[in-house]
Parts: structure tokens; sequence; C-alpha cells
């Protein structure tokens, strides 16, 4: 019976190391896709495109007027 628990707090434990990374992971890869949560760092500075249509040109994340497609921050 020892070992049963034993094994069952080390699979508990192996499962939280390996869903903490990857959740961990999961976060910094959509928080810039997603929304540009960043924005708060140079939202004025930056301008917002679509790739589609480069004349657009917004002063915040949102999505094309055109064919609704997320903006992207163009180069300047
Ligand atoms: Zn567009």
């Amino acid at each position: 019976m020892k070992t049963i628990k034993l094994l069952a707090v080390l699979v508990i434990i192996g499962l939280l190391l390996v869903s903490g990374c990857s959740s961990k992971d999961d976060q910094n890869g959509e928080s810039e896709d997603d929304r540009g949560t960043t924005v708060s760092e140079s939202s004025a500075d930056t301008v917002w495109t679509c790739s589609m249509h480069p004349e657009i040109r917004e002063s915040e994340p949102g999505s094309c007027s055109k064919c609704s497609m997320k903006l992207i921050k163009a180069a300047k």
C-alpha cells in the first residue's frame, strides 16, 4: 500500500510540473500574438496595419476594416 501512495504522489507531482511548464509557455506565446497585451510599453508609438492592406494604419490593435483580419504591428 505504501508504494502505491508513493507512486500516486510522484505522478501528481509530475503532472503538476508538466502542466505548469506548458501553461507558462502557452501564456507567453499567446499574450503577444493574441491581443498585443504588451501595448502599455509603446502604444503611442506603435502603428497597426493589415498584412493585406498596408494603407490601413491604426494607432490601436484591432481588425482590418476591409477584410477584418487581425492587425499587425507595422514596421516603420
Ligand atoms: Zn485587410
